[in-house]
């Protein structure tokens, strides 16, 4: 009994001697409350993003372009078509006739606009923690008092830049602007700042919307 009593005493002096223990565990427990606490906030349709954890919700997502014929080039490494070397390609390309619609894979804001890269004429939009960017599209950035636009004058399209537009909006046109050789949308998406395979993510939508 003394034994355990002394070995007890020495594992609280061990306690004791290590002040970092306890702050670890203060920090431990204000991160369980934060997270708890985060759960417990009204359900912000924003909030519906994606997560590893509910992945069944998948099926609210907007397949990106309309008359998609076929994906021409996937993530990961590749030869450039364009250039003949080696790169990695941080997006997906899906194939659509020269004008269709490109549709926002998920509510989010207007975070950038962009028509001087590679990109061609690009979107890029946040919902939580991810960014949906959508290249090569038709028209061209423009600037005005009252901020940034993107202006496709034929396809009816006007996205500021700061807009809210919901999952499945028309948000711009298939073109050719940028590094491309022929009509495509390039789609790219980030989590918390890292890319992902956008495959990886469209797979996931046919497996729940399949089923739904
Ligand atoms: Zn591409």
């Amino acid at each position: 009994m003394i034994k355990v009593l002394n070995s007890c005493r020495r594992k609280l002096t061990v306690l004791r001697s290590r002040p970092s223990w306890l702050v670890l565990l203060t920090i431990l427990g204000f991160v369980t409350f934060l997270s708890i606490g985060g759960l417990r906030q009204p359900p912000l349709k924003a909030q519906y993003v994606p997560t590893a954890a509910s992945s069944n919700i998948w099926e609210y997502a907007s397949f990106p372009v309309e008359n998609f014929q076929t994906y021409t080039s996937g993530y990961g490494y590749r030869t450039s078509p364009v250039t003949g070397e080696p790169q990695f390609h941080r997006g997906l390309d899906m194939a659509a006739p020269l004008g269709s619609y490109v549709r926002n894979w998920w509510e989010g804001r207007v975070v950038a606009l962009s028509d001087h890269t590679a990109c061609g004429t690009m979107i890029k939009i946040q919902s939580g923690q991810w960014q949906h960017i959508y290249c090569h599209l038709m028209g061209s950035v423009e600037e005005s008092p009252q901020g940034r636009y993107l202006m496709d004058r034929e396809g009816g399209i006007i996205l500021w830049q700061g807009q809210e537009i919901p999952v499945g909006a028309r948000i711009g046109r298939v073109g050719m602007t940028g590094r491309t050789t022929g009509p495509h949308l390039h789609w790219e998406l980030k989590h918390r700042g890292q890319y992902i395979d956008p495959g990886l993510v469209i797979k996931e939508m046919f497996r729940y919307q399949a089923s739904s």
